[in-house]
């Protein structure tokens, strides 16, 4: 599965390694943010076709 980032329009096939690497958000964040909601990055990417 990819993902499109509706942000900066870049392909990604992990969501949480691409907020951290491309958005600079801090492992700790990204992983209490899909703790309190799994679905929370659903809405900023687009799933793309293989
Ligand atoms: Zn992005």
């Amino acid at each position: 599965m990819k993902y499109m980032c509706k942000t900066c329009k870049k392909k990604c096939k992990d969501i949480p390694e691409h907020m951290m690497k491309v958005h600079n958000f801090s492992k700790n964040i990204v992983d209490s943010q899909l703790k309190a909601n799994p679905n929370c990055y659903k809405n900023a990417f687009e799933i793309l076709e293989e």
